[in-house]
């Protein structure tokens, strides 16, 4: 072995799957990482500790499969979620990548159809394609809004299996209201999925697509433990749904998918949440920070209800984006015409980033 025998060509991959180009942020040693919207607050001491506890004791049963229906794991996100949610409506997978992949396989897959608006999370028809099914996006708004009419228009005429609404919008940091949910779902025949992967950073009074779950047993609300909660190495998604939509997603999962190192280490970052989410009003003030800088700085940033901001202004964002890496800072380039996008890291991470870029000619 060692030598190169074939090319991706001589294999005989599906056919829907040649010239697709897998999912690739960038993952250099960089000392200034702010290119994967991560928290950068490492767990806090006394948390890590506690989370360790629990592990050493999963371990000691690690010779047995888990708990298949991971259902501590399930009662902690129920209690987490509140809005009167119970274990029975709750799923997790690794990562909430998983968590729609999940759904992707039990509702859409070969012949069906996945849909969204542009820009949004590149995931999305990666997921889409991968598990057989096809991908159909819609544009949104210049300024990435998404308008009732337009919504309800777009997807009665794509009339898609499955619908993905991000929000806050990945990579535009955009607000989604509630009104553009309802009409959605109303629209539609098909499963509706809010991802609100970023729902922590939103304003605190912000209501959650959660409010909307009664009587609606077509519409799923995702969350990741990836973003607010600084465990994205754990790989820890959820979803809170009608029961009945659960039962389609264990049809599709594979047994034991959860690792019982996993539920344990989830459980237990479960119980200490309000530590492991101190750090979420930091980084907001972050966030604001970088969007009035930016502004001074003449960029155009977006709103933003995440812990990242988009920002238009670039002249050159190859450009940008690789002065920014020769100055130690590594952002995302996320193939918008004119823009680059930021995560809000820590006080001091934040000020490296302004630093370098204001050290740097925009052109524009
Ligand atoms: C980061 C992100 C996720 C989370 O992915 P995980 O698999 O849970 O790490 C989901 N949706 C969006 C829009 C994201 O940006």
């Amino acid at each position: 072995m060692g030598r190169v025998t074939a090319s991706l060509d001589d294999l005989p991959l599906r056919d829907d799957l040649r010239g697709l180009t897998p999912y690739g942020a960038p993952q250099a040693p960089l000392p200034i990482a702010l290119n994967v919207n991560e928290n950068t607050h490492p767990v806090p001491d006394a948390v890590a500790s506690d989370i360790l506890d629990d592990i050493a004791v999963a371990l000691r049963d690690v010779n047995r499969y888990p708990d298949r229906e991971f259902t501590a794991l399930r009662e902690g996100f129920a209690e987490y979620l509140g809005h009167g949610l119970e274990a029975k409506q709750i799923w997790a997978g690794n990562g909430s990548n998983e968590v729609l992949q999940h759904i992707l396989q039990a509702f859409a897959g070969p012949g069906r159809t996945a849909f969204s608006f542009a820009p949004t999370y590149s995931m999305y028809p990666l997921l889409a394609q991968g598990t057989g099914g096809t991908w159909v996006s819609a544009p949104r708004e210049p300024d990435y809004t998404i308008t009732v009419e337009d919504a309800v228009a777009q997807v009665k005429h794509a009339d898609p299996d499955v619908i993905l609404l991000c929000a806050p919008n990945n990579p535009t940091g955009t607000p989604l209201g509630l009104d553009v949910v309802e009409a959605v779902y109303d629209a539609a025949r098909g499963i509706v999925v809010v991802d609100e992967a970023y729902q922590e950073f939103a304003p605190k009074d912000a209501p959650s697509a959660l409010t909307l779950l009664e009587g609606r047993p077509r519409l799923a609300i995702s969350r990741t433990m990836s973003k607010a909660f600084a465990f994205a190495g754990a790989r820890v998604g959820y979803l809170a749904a009608d029961p009945a939509f659960i039962d389609a997603l264990r049809l599709v999962r594979l047994p034991y998918h959860l690792s019982a190192l996993t539920q344990a280490a989830a459980v237990a970052a479960l119980r200490n949440s309000s530590t492991m989410l101190r750090m979420v009003d930091e980084i907001v003030e972050q966030r604001d920070r970088i969007t009035a800088t930016l502004e001074a700085l003449d960029y155009l940033p977006h709103e933003s209800w995440s812990n990242f901001v988009l920002f238009g202004g670039v002249a050159d964002p190859k450009r940008t984006w690789q002065e920014l890496y020769d100055r130690g800072v590594l952002i995302r380039d996320v193939g918008i015409p004119g823009h680059l996008r930021v995560t809000a890291g820590t006080e001091g991470e934040t000020t490296a980033f302004l630093e370098a870029l204001a050290s740097i000619e925009s052109g524009a």
